[in-house]
């Protein structure tokens, strides 16, 4: 099997100056510090004799918010610097939600081809080239990364290439290539140096080299047999992807449910659309051990939920179990920044660390695990040092499972509204009622919607099906501008479109949660409503 990147730097600026690596991602990981490049002149003093750089808002780590922290202030005329260790933009658009999407998107084609009977296109032979689909995810990543530097050309902030840690309060030190170092001080430090994937002390592990999202997504053949350890939003969109290009893919998880935290309907409904598929699912695992190498043959021994042990063999092996945040070795102690029990950075709800003037943003403060979060962050902290108000504090996180079909979720489950004892009517339809997906003949899913009892406010909105983002958002919208369900309802929504399935939802009969002890305004079980 051949792994191998280039560092995403093929923009004009940097091209030079960036090592053209054709490599594993995992030995490029164990470089990571030492491999630099840069826009700018770097000094040649040693660190100690070294005075650090004024700006007004220095940057470690260039995540999305960052990158988005990093325009909005240079076009406020604020001296600004990231500090980004390897990806133009951060991990969303180099080697996370993105390059994921796209290749995802590559697997939905696939799995049309196979099926291209029934869209009355009688199938021929076909291959799949994981080298092409690598390429078409190699060009759009080569594209954000182009419009990203000319958005820093543009804006007037500074991208260093380097590694950057903490040398004392507001001041931090980017280790760049050849070993050259600057050191910059800022006004105000904003850290956003996410998160890495876990490798849980299970023994044999490591020495399998298994593959995480990274070099997964770099892969340039279809693994024969993917083990999956983790059944979470990567795992499950990774497991869904790699079966679709034909592995055979056996996903590992934990709990008794995938998603396990979701409704019951949505984790049937995921678990479903997998045995449909044909990928193996042993729930409630427990590894014992691993050996083997990935990319070889790998064998996994794992006890699962009856108590038996059984040996999986694979020829890969996908690590997806849980994120670890990047907060070791960048001097947060010689910035005064504290830690959580968790590791995570200490930060109150305008996601200010214990060190004043130094913020965190995005994964590594330990924020739901999300792009759009992570630019939310950046909000939140933009606010507090322009003299505005902006928390965390119960705001809105909507997300997307894109699996295929996607689940998407806005304000309350129903397993939520019970367990805060709030009543609910619940409307809710299967795909197969919306016509658009009987067009398109994805039909798998369903759209429900919980709304208050008293009133016609959205509580919440759930969408397992084609589109399902889409229409999320949709709904999103309605209930932010505090619009009632009824709206959705009686709006004139274009035909046939997915988000025209909110008519029929909403139109249908709805029923009434069951009691809660805490919910003083509960109604009999399943009592029906007409509207
Ligand atoms: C496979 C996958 C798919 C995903 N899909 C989605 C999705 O569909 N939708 C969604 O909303 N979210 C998704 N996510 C989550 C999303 O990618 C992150 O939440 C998002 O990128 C925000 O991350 P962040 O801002 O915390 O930091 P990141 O974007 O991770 O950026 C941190 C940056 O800091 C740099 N860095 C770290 N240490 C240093 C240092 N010492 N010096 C210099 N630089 C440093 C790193 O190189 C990195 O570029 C996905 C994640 C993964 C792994």
């Amino acid at each position: 099997m051949g792994l191998s990147r280039r560092i995403p730097c093929d923009a004009n600026r940097l091209r030079a100056e960036c090592a053209d690596l054709d490599e594993d991602e995992r030995e490029n990981a164990r470089k990571e510090n030492n491999m630099s490049a840069k826009q700018n002149a770097p000094s040649t003093q040693s660190s100690s004799k070294m005075k650090p750089e004024e700006y007004d808002v220095v940057i470690l780590g260039g995540g999305t918010g960052g990158t988005v922290a990093a325009w909005t202030f240079a076009g406020e005329d604020r001296r600004v610097a990231v500090i980004e260790r390897k990806y133009i933009g951060g991990s969303c658009p180099n080697i996370a939600c993105l390059p994921s999407k796209n290749v995802i998107h590559s697997a939905k084609v696939a799995w049309y081809v196979r099926k291209s009977e029934e869209f009355g296109i009688p199938r021929r032979d076909f291959t799949i080239d994981m080298r092409a689909v690598r390429e078409r995810k190699r060009r759009m990543v080569s594209g954000w990364n182009n419009v990203y530097l000319e958005n820093f050309k543009r804006t007037g902030a500074e991208f260093i290439l380097g590694s950057g840690r903490f040398i004392g309060p507001k001041t931090v030190e980017v280790t760049m290539s050849h070993g050259t170092k600057r050191q910059l001080r800022g006004t105000n430090v904003i850290v956003n140096t996410g998160t890495h994937a876990s490798f849980e002390p299970i023994r044999g592990l490591a020495d399998a080299q298994p593959l995480t999202h990274i070099e997964a997504l770099e892969l340039d053949q279809v693994p024969e047999h993917l083990l999956v350890i983790g059944g979470g939003y990567i795992g499950s969109e990774m497991a869904q992807a790699f079966r679709r290009f034909g592995s055979k893919v056996t996903l590992i998880d934990r709990n008794e449910r995938l998603m396990y935290r979701e409704d019951d309907d949505v984790t049937e409904t995921l678990q479903s659309v997998f045995e449909e598929e044909g990928i193996e699912l042993v729930l409630k695992g427990r590894i014992k051990e691993l050996s083997g190498k990935s990319g070889e043959s790998v064998r996994i021994v794992v006890e699962s939920g009856d108590g038996l042990t059984k040996t999986l063999e694979g020829s890969h092996v996908l690590v997806a179990s849980g994120r670890t945040p990047n907060t070791q070795g960048i001097g947060l102690e010689l910035a005064g920044v504290e830690l959580t029990d968790r590791g995570y950075i200490k930060v109150n709800e305008r996601l200010e660390t214990t060190a004043p003037g130094v913020w965190a943003i995005g994964e590594v403060a330990g924020s739901p695990q999300f792009t759009h979060i992570s630019v939310d962050d950046f909000r939140v902290v933009h606010a507090s040092i322009t003299g505005g108000k902006r928390v965390t504090t119960g705001r809105q996180v909507p997300f997307c499972l894109f699996t295929d079909p996607e689940f998407a979720r806005i304000g309350l489950s129903e397993k939520e509204a019970k367990a805060q004892g709030i009543a609910y009517r619940l409307f809710k339809i299967p795909m197969e009622a919306v016509m658009r997906a009987t067009t398109l003949s994805e039909t798998r899913g369903f759209l429900k919607a919980l709304i208050e009892v008293d009133s016609d406010r959205i509580l919440g909105f759930t969408a397992f099906g084609v589109g399902a983002a889409e229409i999320m958002t949709s709904v999103q919208i309605a209930r932010n501008a505090g619009l009632p369900y009824t709206t959705l309802r009686d709006t004139i929504l274009t035909h046939p479109t997915l988000v025209e399935g909110l008519i029929p939802l909403f139109s249908s009969a709805a029923t009434l949660s069951e009691p809660t002890g805490g919910d003083k305004r509960a109604r009999p079980k399943q009592k029906t409503v007409s509207r």
